[in-house]
């Protein structure tokens, strides 16, 4: 399991160990007729997903494992040493670009949530690397997601970069390095499904692109995490 550390995995009750200091949630939950997932938030008609042992199964988001009613959404506690990070970036925000540098970290102390809408090549991600480094100084874990695989692979040197104090994580579906826990984690939106209250600092990138745009699992998945 310890390559689960920091994400959420389904587990059947009857091999639930009982006594590990791990959190859980049903997987699923019935409403009336209607049995709802808890990792991708979608409902379904019991009977039409009904196995023949008489427990649920969820149809949406199988391709990322079966999970059943009859079992448990899984999640090892973890923490994140704080970092006080020196962000290597051999360039320099203009003072607008300063601006909506300092709102962003302002209003993530607050918690409220930002957009920034520019146009591609005014240095958004520049901009966000004085929140990153932030949330990292608090001690938190940081999510850079896309809903575009290109836009992952172009972002991950990037990040790495700037932040090179620590390892930081490239994650897709097909991504040549399986899943381990990173506190900087670059993904594409997908990849939230496996999570579950994980990241203290969520940043997507190209939220208007397909598919996160209209897809609700994504959404969920997106709050979940
Ligand atoms: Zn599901």
């Amino acid at each position: 399991m310890t390559n689960q550390k920091g994400r959420q995995f389904f587990v059947l009750d009857e091999t639930m160990n009982v006594g590990k200091p791990f959190d859980s949630r049903p997987a699923m939950l019935e409403q009336g007729q209607r049995i709802v997932c808890q990792r991708c938030g979608s409902s379904h008609r019991k009977p039409s997903v009904q196995l023949p042992i008489g427990s649920y199964y969820c149809p949406t988001c199988i391709r990322y494992g079966r999970i059943t009613s009859n079992g448990r959404l899984v999640i090892q506690p973890t923490d994140s040493p704080a970092i006080d990070h020196h962000i290597v970036w051999p360039g320099a925000l203009t003072p607008f670009q300063q601006k909506i540098s300092q709102q962003l970290v302002s209003n993530c102390r607050q918690k409220r949530s930002s957009l920034v809408w520019s146009v591609t090549g005014s240095g958004k991600t520049e901009m966000i690397f004085e929140t990153i480094r932030y949330v990292r100084q608090e001690g938190g874990r940081v999510a850079i997601v896309s809903p575009r695989i290109d836009v992952c692979r172009e972002l991950f040197p990037r990040i790495q970069q700037a932040f090179p104090q620590e390892e930081s994580l490239l994650l897709y579906g097909k991504s040549e390095e399986p899943y381990r826990y990173t506190n900087i984690l670059i993904a594409t939106t997908h990849q939230l499904l496996h999570f579950y209250r994980s990241f203290q600092l969520i940043v997507v990138d190209e939220v208007d692109a397909f598919p996160y745009e209209g897809d609700a699992q994504l959404r969920y998945g997106l709050y979940n995490a």
